[in-house]
């Protein structure tokens, strides 16, 4: 049985509290009120942002730019940590939403690290020879190491 953590209790996109739970299905669930498709909960770490994936069978690449303006709305430069233990499979919408991100990131002179990724995932964005354009780690904690050593403290 597939156990989703942590389920998000806010819409990481307007902030609304949700209602719904993990009896509905991983990647069917929108917020009600802004109709962002429920593919990640949102956490604070170490003055990064990590974001645990939920599903990686959404069309991420619709509403990326909405996900990119609620990261930069609460960290700038963002600094994201996109934890993918939660997911087995990623759709190749789901790899261009995550291009898309991290193209934005970049962009906003900040970064996107993905890590955690299962053994087929890992597989299927290098076979796509994406490991040479996003930065992917083992783990969360490297993640935050890797922004402590190339960003160092971040100014208030
Ligand atoms: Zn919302």
């Amino acid at each position: 049985m597939r156990v989703i953590k942590p389920w998000p209790t806010e819409c990481p996109i307007c902030g609304s509290p949700l209602a719904i739970g993990p009896l509905q299905l991983p990647g069917d669930a929108t917020c009600p009120k802004c109709a962002h498709v429920l593919w990640f909960s949102m956490r604070t770490s170490e003055g990064a942002l990590v974001a645990d994936v939920i599903t990686g069978k959404v069309a991420t690449n619709q509403d990326i730019q909405r996900v990119s303006a609620a990261f930069l709305s609460r960290s700038n430069p963002p600094r994201v940590i996109l934890n993918l233990s939660g997911v087995q499979l990623v759709s190749s919408s789901f790899i261009a939403g995550l291009i898309a991100l991290n193209r934005r990131m970049n962009d906003a002179q900040g970064k996107l690290v993905l890590c955690d990724l299962s053994p087929i995932v890992r597989e299927t964005l290098a076979g796509a020879k994406l490991d040479r354009i996003l930065t992917i780690l083992d783990t969360e904690s490297e993640a935050q190491a890797f922004f402590q050593s190339h960003f160092g403290q971040q100014e208030a």
